[in-house]
């Protein structure tokens, strides 16, 4: 829910304060990637592309067909193409985890001496943050329905901090430093507000 009337926005999307005071940390095995992920189109054709390297790294709990690997396209203005794509659901994980909790996408990006999420789509690498109606914010919809995502959090850790990496991969350093900078001017007129 909003707190403030002030509106931050960064690289044309607009900026949830909630970013700025949820505290988050992550320790479990993938649960985020039980439901499966919403891919850009051009992500789903650049991951297609690769199924003769991604087929090798399955196991016997993943589809080796590739027609199974993904929903049908659907419009979405939240992902650049305009179409966003689904990934599967199969034995009750997305389609490209394995039995280890390990996304191959990523294995591969790992065993191609990449960065990790060189392959990854956006939303994966991404999430808890996530983009709605143009909006950078939590996805707390999905952190809810799982039963140990950020259970603990014992660090207390602000979640622009703890994805630090992530936010810089998605908004760039530049993107990164103005989010900081929003971080202590909405701080600054809580503190303001609450003092009146
Ligand atoms: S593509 Fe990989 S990271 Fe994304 S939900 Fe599927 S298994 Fe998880
Ligand atoms: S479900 Fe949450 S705690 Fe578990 S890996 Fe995903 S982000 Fe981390």
């Amino acid at each position: 829910m909003m707190q403030s009337e002030k509106v931050y926005q960064i690289n044309g999307l607009k900026i949830d304060p909630q970013l700025f005071t949820y505290k988050f940390g992550c320790r479990c095995n993938g649960e985020c990637c039980y439901y499966g992920v919403y891919t850009d189109k051009v992500e789903h054709e650049k991951i297609l592309s690769l199924k003769d390297k991604l087929i090798p790294l399955m196991d016997e709990t993943q589809s080796k067909n590739v027609d199974d690997w993904f929903e049908e396209p659907e419009p979405d203005d939240d992902f650049d193409s305009g179409i966003a794509v689904g990934t599967e659901v199969i034995n009750g994980k997305c389609t490209f985890l394995d039995k280890n909790g390990l996304c191959v996408i990523q294995a591969l990006a790992i065993n191609e001496g990449k960065h990790p999420w060189d392959y990854k789509p956006v939303y994966c690498y991404l999430f808890p943050i996530t983009v709605f109606e143009k909006t950078l914010t939590l996805d707390d919809e999905h952190i809810d329905r799982l039963k140990q995502c950020n259970r603990s959090n014992e660090n207390g850790t602000t979640i622009i901090d703890f994805c630090k990496a992530e936010l810089i991969r998605f908004l760039g350093e530049e993107g990164y430093k103005e989010l900081e900078a929003n971080r202590i001017d909405y701080l600054n007129n809580l503190n303001s507000k609450e003092n009146v």
